[in-house]
């Protein structure tokens, strides 16, 4: 049986499943809103793109919980949102970040 998650990491998660659902969501549900409703498209569509930036910038601010600074920028690394280490401290994904 594999230990629970920290709690940060579970929010983590739950911010990443949300940017996923919003950013990839948001293109069919566009595409419905703008046959069933032509008139709101344009602002549906807004909306859309306003949340996917909006949530993607969140995640890419995620803080490390061991070091406090966002998970995936680094001022002297850059940004790599596929890392699977922290760029300032090195704290894996997923593990205790008291060990
Ligand atoms: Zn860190």
């Amino acid at each position: 049986m594999t230990p629970p998650l920290h709690p940060r990491w579970l929010e983590y998660k739950h911010q990443r499943n949300r940017c996923l659902l919003i950013c990839l969501g948001g293109i069919p549900a566009a595409a419905a809103i703008g046959l069933v409703l032509p008139s709101i498209a344009p602002l549906a569509i807004t909306a859309w793109f306003v949340a996917s930036i909006w949530f993607s910038m969140k995640l890419s601010y995620f803080k490390c919980p061991r070091c406090e600074k966002p998970f995936i920028i680094s001022k002297t690394r850059g940004y790599n949102g596929f890392t699977q280490k922290c760029l300032n401290c090195g704290l894996p994904k997923w593990s205790d970040p008291a060990q």
